[in-house]
């Protein structure tokens, strides 16, 4: 018997970013809010189109949105900060996403483990919210009338949605004020004839949620009174702990997620209720590759000898994967045919809930055949893996004993993270250069010019420790992926990052290999020109792995290993160069720690190992730095402390030195570079505030810890702010060097 299917969100942003234009249209005044509301239901439209031509049962509505759908539910709720009172309409919550002059938008934090970023409520104690659900109920009337009974509402669950929020009151009385409000929502989605509704309700997947229990138990009891069949939905992981008592809520079914973790095998132990439906996510909805044939059909064999009440979806919203593989017609065959993105998802949870789908299976298995014979294999690369030792890990020297080697400067060191503002001339160079409008020479010789004016005016400003300003990289993952074999890009596989922003995720795909120099030409450029230290500038393993779709047969260790391999040659041949002093950005280790905290020491071991497999080729005179920005340490400091870098440089400006607290109440022993200006907004601080910010820092740090630095990159920065800046920043570092 066929097996019915289902949708839990779709690809949000339309084929060609049109949403993004919309947008950016709509903030720049160059067009009008009904057709930014035009846009966006057209694309939700052709979406719903796509879903029921592709043979959809269940499609899920009502994730459409200008910006984040947890704002969405957030303004549905009348969840609005005192702040932002007074504002209304599409003002109120683009202010809430973005932020007005004087007033601060939400704090923006990523979903789960995805990169995605949603916007964190903030929900007072005496908080009284009022519902409005009257734009949900207009999408879900409009996607009845296209699909009639096949649309069934996506509702976010309070008990997320709360535990997702900045609350100041006790979890219980804020659940107590919502409940009402979704049975009222409930009652209005009956009303309009709506038989069943999804809740997501992806919480359940976290360890040691305080009272989930209690809190998902008197939830989805009320939610039932109203009588619609409620798919309580999970995502990213496995119930863990939760598996018994949630598979006991009262509900008609839950989905559970059978591409991440041991949901599998919860089933199988625990079994699962008779009069339930079980909603299987099987089809990745967190990756690009089509499925493996042997393995679903591993997987849906093993399922059905518990429970064959079952029904198929993404193992989560699609919004996580580009639009459709076929797009990508630049890409070679062999790898296009085995690439899925949300159409070819589609296909797939379609495909496998036939009554027989062995030939369409037989056919992907032929097609992965044909990848396995075409993906670059590199055995120089695993037999370097394999003959690896523990000293490969370890600089040749500790720390305290390496340290008076390395390069002497004065107390406060001032150096940037790297990147100067990449101006529009600089973004139409590299374009030039793909549409072969000018030569790879000329085009070199153009950076080359940015370089040295880069150059001038560090040493102008009086920097200390200074860079050749990134202006050849478009994106630090994009960049080295292009010269590394094993990487390959997509021209339209854009997803969403946060608001309108999208990133195009590069797509690990064989052996990762250096075959030349990445950044050498530049550096030398660079170091050509000044007296000054130049520091070499690199992104770290991981992140490349983190900000990448990466390989599902291979683990993510090797994967990250690999690239550690290549960088750790860079690193040999920067210093061969000249280079006293490289930096190895890690912005994304931190947002790697899978969902669940018991299995953070299994991933961070690997990830610290591969950033150090990448640094300890360099010689004790050498001095390695590394970036994370926009992250908290307190849990995870040790594990920071044995990336065993010389500098470690954070932004410190956003939290109010919080972030510098974490690391010198855990007793941090090397240098840190307080990120003392925060780079994401358009305003040059003063002398002054940086030195009230440097002092903090000397307060809690000996002085020949502290380097003095912006907060990240200044790549998004105009040249107009960045030199006021970085003159202001010099100044407060000479005043605290005066200081007695
Ligand atoms: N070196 C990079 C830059 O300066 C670091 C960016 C980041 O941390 N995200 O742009
Ligand atoms: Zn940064």
């Amino acid at each position: 018997m066929t097996i019915q299917t289902m949708t839990l969100g779709y690809a949000r942003m339309g084929k060609r970013r049109e949403l993004k234009k919309a947008l950016e249209a709509f903030w720049n005044d160059a067009s009008d809010a009904e057709s930014l509301l035009k846009t966006s239901r057209d694309i939700d439209v052709e979406n719903w189109k796509t879903q029921l031509d592709g043979g959809i049962d269940c499609i899920g509505v009502g994730d459409r949105t200008l910006y984040d759908s947890v704002l969405d539910w957030t303004v549905r709720l009348g969840l609005i900060p005192p702040r932002f009172r007074g504002l209304q309409g599409l003002e109120l919550y683009f202010a809430m996403a973005r932020g007005q002059t004087g007033i601060p938008a939400l704090e923006m934090t990523k979903w789960f483990d995805t990169n995605y970023h949603y916007l964190v409520p903030e929900i007072k104690a005496d908080a009284e919210p009022q519902a409005n659900f009257s734009d949900f109920l207009e999408i879900v009337r409009q996607s009845r009338s296209l699909l009639g009974e096949r649309a069934v509402p996506i509702v976010l669950s309070p008990v997320t949605l709360l535990h997702l929020s900045r609350r100041k009151g006790k979890f219980e009385d804020d659940l107590a004020k919502l409940l009402p409000l979704y049975v009222d929502l409930l009652e209005q989605l009956k009303d309009l004839g709506i038989t069943q509704v999804q809740l997501h309700d992806p919480i359940g997947v976290k360890s040691g949620v305080p009272d989930l229990q209690t809190a998902m138990t008197e939830t989805y009891s009320r939610l039932t009174e109203v009588g619609l069949r409620i798919h309580l939905v999970s995502y990213f992981d496995d119930l863990g702990e939760n598996y018994g008592w949630v598979t006991q809520l009262p509900v008609a079914a839950i989905g559970l997620d059978f591409t991440r973790g041991r949901n599998l095998e919860l089933l199988q132990t625990q079994g699962f209720p008779a009069d339930k439906q079980l909603g299987v996510g099987m089809v990745d909805a967190r990756n690009v590759w089509k499925i493996r044939p042997s393995s679903v059909r591993a997987t849906l064999e093993a399922i059905r000898t518990v429970t064959t009440n079952i029904y198929l979806h993404p193992s989560a919203s699609l919004q996580f994967v580009p639009h459709d593989a076929t797009q990508e017609t630049k890409l070679p065959e062999p790898l296009r045919q085995v690439l899925s993105f949300a159409r070819q998802k589609l296909e797939e949870v379609v495909l496998l809930s036939a009554d027989d789908p062995e030939t369409a299976l037989a056919q992907i298995q032929r097609q992965w055949q044909a990848f396995e014979q075409f993906a670059p294999a590199t055995p120089r690369v695993h037999e370097r893996l394999r003959d690896l030792t523990v000293s490969d890990l370890e600089r040749s020297l500790p720390y305290q004993q390496r340290r008076s080697h390395q390069p002497q400067l004065p107390a406060f060191p001032t150096t940037t993270i790297g990147s100067f503002p990449q101006t529009p001339e600089v973004r139409k160079l590299r374009l030039q250069l793909k549409r072969g409008e000018i030569t790879q020479s000329e085009y070199e010789q153009r950076i080359d010019a940015e370089i040295a004016q880069c150059i001038e005016l560090q040493e102008q400003v009086g920097l200390d420790v200074l860079v050749h300003g990134e202006f050849e990289r478009t994106d630090m993952v994009e960049f080295f992926g292009q010269k590394l074999s094993g990487f390959a890009f997509t021209q339209h596989g854009w997803v969403q990052s946060y608001g309108s922003r999208c990133v195009r995720p590069p797509i690990i795909y064989g052996d990762i290999t250096r075959t030349e120099p990445m950044t050498v030409r530049e550096f030398e450029v660079a170091r050509s020109l000044t007296s000054k230290i130049v520091k070499g500038m690199l992104t770290g393993p991981v992140t490349m792995l983190n900000w990448s779709f990466p390989r599902t047969d291979i683990p993510r260790r090797e994967q990250a290993m690999q690239i550690a391999l290549a960088l750790r040659d860079e690193v040999a041949d920067l210093e061969a160069a000249g280079a006293q002093i490289i930096q190895i950005d890690e912005p994304a280790l931190r947002e790697g720690l899978p969902l669940k905290s018991e299995r953070w020491n299994e991933y961070l071991s690997w990830a610290v190992d591969a950033f150090r497999l990448a640094a300890a080729i360099a010689k004790p005179e050498t001095q390695i730095h590394t970036h994370m920005c926009y992250c908290e340490f307190g849990d995870i400091i040790h594990q920071i402390e044995r990336l065993d870098a010389d500098v470690l440089s954070i932004e410190n400006s956003r939290s109010n030195n919080e972030t510098l607290f974490e690391i010198t109440g855990a007793g941090y022993k090397h240098q840190v570079g307080n990120g003392i200006y925060d780079v994401h907004a358009p305003i040059v601080p003063s002398v002054e505030q940086m030195v009230q910010q440097l002092q903090t820092g000397v307060a809690n740090l000996p002085t020949e810890q502290i380097w003095v630095n912006p907060d990240c990159g200044l790549k998004t920065r105009r040249w107009q702010e960045v030199i006021p800046a970085l003159k202001n920043m010099v100044e407060a570092a000479k005043i605290l060097r005066e200081k007695p």
